[in-house]
């Protein structure tokens, strides 16, 4: 579209430059025969771009919601589905709980795949796959949540109910599935939770439900209900916020930087990355004290602390564009935007060095404060990338509403290629619609050479992942800038 729109100027304008030309009269009939020859040649790549981007959008979202192997919906299916369910209710005035989910673990399928081979398994998984669709009667239901996990989202049923439910799905997992190997028998367990008003969030629900499956597998029974003993986690918490807090006292936060390469291997950024090193617990991965954090207030913190590192450390690599994880609890607070103002004046840096990561979350959040933020943002000069894209949401529509610089492909999509041919229709349909929309895509988590060729020749020419270079200390990515080749002379400096 922005393709459209440049072509279309530099008409207009050639348009206005001959009409003010001297010998005017002649040039003009040649002028207006190539306006409307290439206004002709607009209309038809722009309805060309629009068809392409509709059905690049309609099949990356059918591949993103749905297992291959079952056809069922996926973990972002369930999650849309759960989320449309609540959307629906709240607008009814109705009850917005999510009702009962039962998580279906499979007992022996990691055994089937290994022993009898990926057919056996694969016939297996659409086997069952058929079964619990059997006993729910509206389409989506189900889902294959997890490698040997089905969800079931269920509704509202007595306990009494579920614990019938439960013993049913338990006694058709029991029946023999017929496999190219013959007869096999796979057996399971079921955890039900039913998130009560405060659970606002589908994969909290889910994540309820496969707690209790645990509990039941670890207790070698059949069926468990999701209980708030089986969650440990709230005393930790209390303690890493205690601990997280004087961290950003002192100093025991620091920024790494991943590489991100271009086509040719060329070093052309990095993404900055927080690291804890805690005196009692050692490394504290990011996934875990971030949110921790998060809730518990020190978000703003967290975040200003990553971009002032890496608006410093910058200065180091002149050329290079440096990204930054921005959360959505600080594009929510106004005192963001001024707060990153401040910073850049501080370092004297220029914001269009930078990119700013976001998740899909964070586009379609309709508080006005964070639209507000990202085209603060934006007018400032920082491109925006659009991280972990195709885990968060089933719908692709507000990609064509918000304007993003880049996608960054989720590595969930990366670490299949080469294994299952549906991973590389995936890459192809994201790069196909990227391509339609006019922004740039990356390939996150690229581990091995073969991965990275087929990236490349589906059109994804951006890379990141461990294959690429691993995080390192500013001074190692220092090292990488030297060496003649830009790439693969980090891997030791992390
Ligand atoms: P992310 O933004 O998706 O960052 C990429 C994560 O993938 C990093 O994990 C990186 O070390 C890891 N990774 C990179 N290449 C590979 C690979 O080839 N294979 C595998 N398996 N993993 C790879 P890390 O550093 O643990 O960060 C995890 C998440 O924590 C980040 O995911 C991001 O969501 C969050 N995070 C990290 N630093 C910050 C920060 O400064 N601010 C905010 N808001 N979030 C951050
Ligand atoms: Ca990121
Ligand atoms: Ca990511």
């Amino acid at each position: 579209m922005a393709a459209v729109v440049a072509v279309t100027s530099s008409v207009v304008t050639l348009f206005a430059q001959a009409m003010h030309a001297p010998g005017s009269s002649q040039v003009l009939p040649a002028v207006m025969a190539g306006v409307v020859a290439g206004s002709l040649i607009l209309l038809r790549q722009w309805r060309k771009s629009i068809q392409l981007s509709r059905t690049s959008a309609a099949r990356s979202q059918y591949l993103l919601n749905h297992d291959p192997v079952t056809q069922l919906p996926n973990l972002n299916g369930v999650v849309s589905l759960l989320e449309e369910q609540r959307r629906r209710a709240l607008s009814l005035g109705e009850d917005p709980t999510y009702g009962a989910i039962v998580c279906v673990g499979l007992t022996r399928l990691q055994e089937i795949y290994d022993n009898l081979g990926h057919d056996c398994g694969d016939a297996v998984l659409a086997e069952i796959a058929t079964r619990l669709q059997g006993v729910f009667d509206e389409v989506d239901r189900a889902a294959r949540v997890g490698e040997d996990v089905f969800a079931i989202v269920v509704g509202s049923l007595t306990r009494a109910k579920l614990a019938v439910l439960s013993g049913q799905l338990n006694r058709l997992m029991d029946m023999p599935v017929a496999t190219p190997a013959g007869s096999v028998i796979i057996g399971s367990a079921v955890g039900v939770s039913f998130p009560d008003a405060s659970c606002t969030d589908p994969h909290e629900a889910i994540r309820q439900a496969r707690l209790a499956l645990s509990a039941a597998r670890n207790a070698r029974g059949t069926i468990a209900f999701f209980e708030p003993e089986f969650d440990q986690s709230s005393k930790l918490r209390l303690e890493l916020t205690r601990e997280l807090r004087a961290a950003l006292v002192d100093g025991a936060l620091r920024m790494v930087y991943q590489p991100q390469v271009d086509e040719r291997g060329d070093l052309v950024g990095v993404e900055a990355l927080m690291r804890w090193t805690s005196p009692v617990r050692g490394e504290v991965p990011p996934t875990v004290f971030i949110p921790i954090g998060e809730a518990s207030g020190l978000g703003e913190a967290l975040g200003l602390f990553a971009l002032g590192a890496a608006f410093r450390d910058s200065k180091r690599w002149p050329g290079l564009k440096v990204a930054v994880n921005v959360s959505p609890v600080q594009l929510k607070s106004t005192e963001f935007v001024p707060a990153v103002r401040r910073l850049v004046e501080h370092h004297a840096v220029r914001p269009s060095d930078f990119e700013l990561e976001i998740t899909e979350g964070v586009l379609l959040d309709a508080d006005p404060v964070v639209s507000a933020s990202l085209d603060d943002l934006r007018g400032l000069g920082f491109s925006i990338a659009l991280d972990d894209f195709g885990t968060g949401y089933s719908s692709l529509g507000y990609l064509s509403q918000f304007e993003v610089d880049k996608i960054k492909i989720d590595r969930s999509f990366v670490v299949n290629l080469g294994l299952r041919p549906d991973a590389t229709a995936i890459i192809k349909a994201i790069t196909d619609l990227a391509e339609a929309l006019g922004v740039k895509v990356l390939a996150e988590g690229v581990e091995n050479g073969a991965q990275l060729k087929i990236l490349r020749a589906e059109g994804c020419k951006l890379a990141q992942g461990f294959y690429v270079g691993e995080p390192a200390t500013a001074e190692g990515i220092d090292d990488a800038m030297a060496a003649p080749s830009a790439s693969g002379s980090l891997k030791a400096a992390a």
